[in-house]
């Protein structure tokens, strides 16, 4: 069996043009042009990188995207009160607050002055008690990217049983409260797991979210079943010159290639998706915000 990869490029790609039809609908019709606030504080490489392509998507989703940078040594108060006046500005649907925040700001108490309606990364502890109650709220980003790819492999997940490796808040545990609520039997697994190869061998969907460069070897990996790998892991990669590096996912790609049906890429599977997740969540933040029902096809 050799999987089908599963193109986390191209399906980004039709949920972005869906939030696009959907954002120019929203200004047809009821004059609202939806807005994704970004506040980003110090100059972490990584997160500035991250911030510029969410501010570039934002923008040709036809949203207005605002930036606010701060400076690393910006007190927490002040953090959250940047936060707040962005939960009273009208022209604000969504705020992010670019993680990780520099270590003497403490990222729960600024993450949870976001107004839940406007917390597009489903982090607050009102939109994560939703998802665990299985009520509506915003959705964390990656995860909901993650169900979007599995879905697209596995159409219908009623039954199946499922592996979750990592127990993050911001991955691994929405995660699994999602593929609960399409009625797998989901298993969480987590750095204190025994006998993990078996745990996953015993899976009709295996999604990894480590940060472990190819921890879930080929073999742990049983003809036919679906692998969603979140993982992002950069190691050296001498064959492509001295001082190279490349990307690699939580699974060893190539080896589980020839057991799972379907599989994500690294790079080009769940890390398109979260961004694409992100407009969605905006778009449906601006709709919700104002008793409009959710746009349809999102
Ligand atoms: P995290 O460090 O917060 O959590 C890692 C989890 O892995 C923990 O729950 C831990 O118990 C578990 N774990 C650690 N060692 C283990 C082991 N040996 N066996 C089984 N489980 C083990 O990480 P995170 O924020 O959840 O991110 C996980 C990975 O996903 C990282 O590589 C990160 O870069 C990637 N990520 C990707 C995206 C994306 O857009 N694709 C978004 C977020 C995170």
């Amino acid at each position: 069996m050799t999987a089908a990869v599963i193109d986390g490029k191209k399906i980004a790609g039709h949920v972005r043009e869906k939030v696009a039809a959907a954002v120019s609908r929203l200004k047809s019709a009821h004059d609202v042009t939806p807005g994704l606030a970004v506040v980003l504080v110090g100059e972490d490489p990584a997160s500035q990188v991250y911030v510029r392509n969410k501010h570039k998507a934002t923008e040709a989703a036809g949203m207005v995207s605002i930036m606010h940078q701060l400076p690393a040594d910006t007190p927490e108060v002040d953090v959250v009160a940047r936060v707040r006046d962005l939960n009273a500005d009208d022209r604000v649907d969504g705020i992010l607050v670019q993680l990780p925040l520099p270590s003497h700001i403490d990222e729960h108490r600024v993450i949870n002055e976001i107004a839940p309606e406007k917390d597009v990364d489903g982090l607050t502890e009102v939109n994560a008690g939703r998802l665990m109650l299985g009520k509506k709220g915003l959705v964390p980003c990656t995860p909901q990217g993650s169900i979007i790819l599995l879905k697209e492999a596995m159409p219908e997940l009623s039954g199946k049983t499922a592996v979750v490796v990592g127990r993050s808040i911001l991955v691994g545990k929405p995660l699994a409260l999602l593929l609960l609520a399409e009625n797998c039997t989901v298993t969480v697994a987590h750095s204190r797991t025994q006998d993990l190869a078996g745990v996953c061998r015993g899976a009709d969907i295996v999604c990894a979210a480590v940060g472990m460069p190819e921890l879930i070897k080929g073999n742990w990996v049983s003809d036919g079943t679906v692998v969603i790998d979140v993982g992002i892991n950069r190691i050296d990669a001498p064959e492509r010159g001295a001082g190279k590096t490349r990307l690699v996912g939580d699974v060893a790609y190539d080896e589980a290639l020839a057991h799972a049906s379907a599989i994500t890429p690294v790079p080009g599977g769940v890390g398109p998706m979260t961004i694409a997740c992100l407009l969605r969540n905006t778009v449906l933040a601006a709709a919700r915000r104002r008793d409009i029902a959710d746009p349809k096809g999102l």
